[in-house]
């Protein structure tokens, strides 16, 4: 516990001395891969990332981290919100959240600076787990399981004949099962006639895992309907981001169509945002990234509209571990809904994509095994960034 009782001069009684925000710093990292790896809209050459370090009046530090551009979004910390919580008490996360909303409102509603305030919300929930001594996940109402079952995301595209890719594809995800994974899920959305020659192949090979496809807004209305057939009759797990986050009225008429599962929502943000996606219908389960979508503390908000109606939320996890770990607090802290004595178990997304900045960047960690990983129990988000790796990886750091 960090938070002392001092005696108060003025009156003499004992009062809590609260912890003030002293600084905040953002890391701008990259690393520059030796191969390229593609989905529906691009192929990654590089991998960014930005950290987010708060640190109190008492060198208390929480961590957090951003999703989306990352110089842009730097900017966006550094110069609009980190002087707006110099000087604030890390506990009060909620009344922090609302002050940056209101004063960026007219211009940030979405968007970049809802990234940017997602990483320091996350940086804020850590240090205040930390504070008080408490994990995230009890931070978020506690944990209803100490293990999850992961499921990997990988098989992207690479620039090589059709046949060549489909053969690594399944050498990829063969891995994977022998790593102990019983789920995986793909990327379609290259062709038409590749995804299906894709989603039977991955079928056939794997008869027994659960499969989940992604073609990230790849597809129109007829594509998606045919696609989602295809995935219907190979007992895909769910269809992720079948159609553009641009159409939220088109979800309703493709689930009309298809009895897969429809998942989507890692392009979207914050619970009013949502209640627009989802009050039109269509969407089976919701995935907010809690480095986008407004950080924890509207990851909280949202998961409580989709429960209002009945919708499942599996949050999206891409970047490094900070991202990772918020996810697996928050899918541990997860009632299914509508809940049954034996209900079936979230599965947390785990990126097998190449990136050192996740996989070799923390002294403290999230061990996967099996395909599962334990939910960690330290104070905050449990995982730490080593400093000198980190800064092996930083091309920008600023500091208010
Ligand atoms: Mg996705």
């Amino acid at each position: 516990m960090s938070i002392t009782l001092t005696t108060n001069p003025a009156d003499k009684t004992k009062v809590k001395a609260r912890p003030m925000i002293k600084h905040i710093r953002t890391y701008l990292l990259r690393h520059k891969l030796d191969e390229s790896f593609g989905f529906s809209q691009w192929h990654y050459d590089t991998r960014n990332a930005l950290l987010i370090e708060i640190e109190d009046d008492r060198g208390n530090i929480g961590w957090g981290e951003c999703y989306g551009p990352s110089e842009v979004t730097q900017s966006a910390v550094h110069s609009i919100y980190a002087p707006l919580l110099i000087g604030w008490d890390p506990l009060k996360n909620e009344a922090a959240w609302q002050h940056c909303w209101r004063a960026s409102l007219d211009f940030a509603r979405s968007g970049i600076m809802m990234g940017a305030m997602s990483g320091l919300d996350m940086a804020m929930f850590d240090l205040k787990g930390k504070l008080l001594g408490v994990s995230a996940s009890e931070l978020m109402g506690g944990r209803r399981v100490d293990k999850l079952e992961c499921y990997a995301t990988g098989m992207y595209f690479r620039k090589i004949p059709e046949n060549d890719l489909l053969d690594m594809i399944l050498e990829e995800a063969r891995g994977y099962v022998d790593q102990g994974f019983k789920a995986m899920k793909i990327k379609v959305g290259k062709n038409i006639e590749f995804d299906k020659r894709q989603i039977r192949a991955m079928r056939e090979a794997f008869p027994d895992v659960r499969l989940m496809a992604d073609s990230n807004h790849a597809y129109d209305l007829p594509e998606a309907i045919e696609i989602g057939r295809v995935l219907e009759e190979c007992l895909f797990d769910w269809f992720e981001e079948p159609l553009s986050p641009q159409h939220p009225e088109l979800f309703a008429k493709l689930a009309d169509k298809i009895d897969v599962p429809i998942a989507t929502g890692e392009c979207e943000q914050t619970r009013w945002g949502f209640q627009k996606l989802l009050g039109a219908g269509g969407v089976h389960i919701v995935q907010p990234d809690l480095a986008y979508c407004g950080g924890p503390t509207e990851a909280l908000k949202i998961r409580a509209i989709a429960s209002s109606l009945g919708i499942n939320t599996i949050a999206h996890a891409w970047g490094t571990m900070l991202n990772l770990a918020s996810a697996t607090h928050f899918l541990a802290t997860n009632h299914v809904e509508p809940g049954r004595a034996e209900p079936s178990q979230p599965l947390l997304e785990v990126d097998r994509t190449p990136n050192p900045m996740r996989d070799e960047m923390y002294s403290t960690t999230l061990e996967i095994k099996d395909g599962q990983v334990a939910v960690p129990t330290a104070p905050g988000l449990g995982v730490e960034p080593d400093r000198k790796a980190l800064a092996g990886f930083c091309i920008n750091q600023t500091e208010v």
